[in-house]
């Protein structure tokens, strides 16, 4: 039996690669019974002819799966924001930081198209960045104009599985691109967007950079926070996890309980104002989706 991972999934054909190269397999009927779909993503065991065709025998555990795009086994997602058009926002980046944080897949920061700054503007946005690095997260600064910054990206490529996350328009599709210049996916075009409509069949592919894979489909596109309780978006916010052991109710959400540690660090400056007020205006998203039901 045969060991890979599917790159692929098209018209009931599940494209498996591993060392010897790329397998055209369909998935056994004992899938369907089951109610399991094989995942682009997946880790399989499979049983192949010579002729690269063959059978998904076995789906090995996923450490985790998302709906769109249907995939498995993210490694990372990267959450793409251009400092211009559209404008960098950290509402909206601290709003995708929560999807992202919730899945239990890891974040990176990128912000893109650099170019448009002037040199004040710039360092602002570098400013802006630093903030998230201390909260931990990894943050690069591209533009697919300097290929110095697009190199900059590459080493948090090797040997993951990355997705790129971010409204349409950020430049997702021409950093895959600037990466992997042979792909030339329709930047900017219209098409790629409605082209996944009636006619074209859509699917999935994870396509190597390096020596890691890239999602060619973003995910992370509904961002409301219609499935979240108000102590699992707390959890999202890694800055106050140091703090909430120390607050006097369990199960604090830090706005308006007597003794709360993260209000005490949010007023010695130890937390972000902004991200705070985030945080803020999350929960009363969710509170009020509550009251609607
Ligand atoms: P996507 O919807 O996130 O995939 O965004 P696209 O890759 O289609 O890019 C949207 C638009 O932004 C296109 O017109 C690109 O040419 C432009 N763009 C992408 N990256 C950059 C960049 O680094 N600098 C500048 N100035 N424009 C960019
Ligand atoms: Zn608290």
């Amino acid at each position: 039996m045969a060991e890979g991972r599917i790159v692929k999934a098209l018209s009931g054909f599940y494209y498996v690669k591993n060392e010897s190269g790329i397998f055209q397999c369909r998935g056994r009927g004992v899938f369907r019974k089951q109610k399991l779909t094989p995942l682009v993503g997946d880790y399989v065991e499979f049983a192949a002819d010579n002729h690269k065709e063959g059978y998904v025998t076995v789906l090995k555990e996923r450490k985790n799966e998302l709906k769109r795009p249907p995939i498995s086994n993210v490694d990372q997602a990267i959450l793409v924001f251009s400092a211009r058009e559209p404008d960098f926002s950290a509402q909206l980046l601290d709003r995708l930081l929560v999807h992202v944080e919730a899945s239990g897949i890891d974040a990176m920061i990128c912000i893109s198209k650099m170019d448009l700054l002037t040199e004040e503007e710039r360092k602002s946005l570098e400013d802006m960045g630093q903030m998230y690095r201390d909260l931990g997260y990894e943050v690069v600064h591209t533009s697919v104009y300097v290929d110095e910054m697009i190199q900059s990206l590459r080493p948090y490529l090797e040997g993951k599985v990355s997705l790129f996350a971010g409204q349409s328009g950020v430049g997702k599709s021409s950093l895959l691109n600037a990466l992997r210049p042979e792909l030339d996916l329709q930047v900017g075009d219209v098409s790629k967007h409605l082209g996944r409509g009636k006619h074209t069949t859509r699917h999935v592919e994870l396509i190597p950079v390096n020596s890691g894979l890239v999602a060619d489909t973003p995910g992370f596109s509904a961002l409301d926070f219609e499935n979240m309780t108000e102590v699992e978006l707390s959890h999202c916010f890694p800055e106050f996890l140091m703090y909430v052991d120390d607050c006097k109710f369990r199960g604090c959400l830090h706005v308006n309980e007597p003794k709360c540690a993260v209000k005490t660090a949010l007023e010695a400056g130890e937390i972000s104002q902004l991200r705070y007020n985030h945080y803020v205006r999350f929960l009363s998203e969710i509170q009020n989706q509550k009251r609607r039901y």
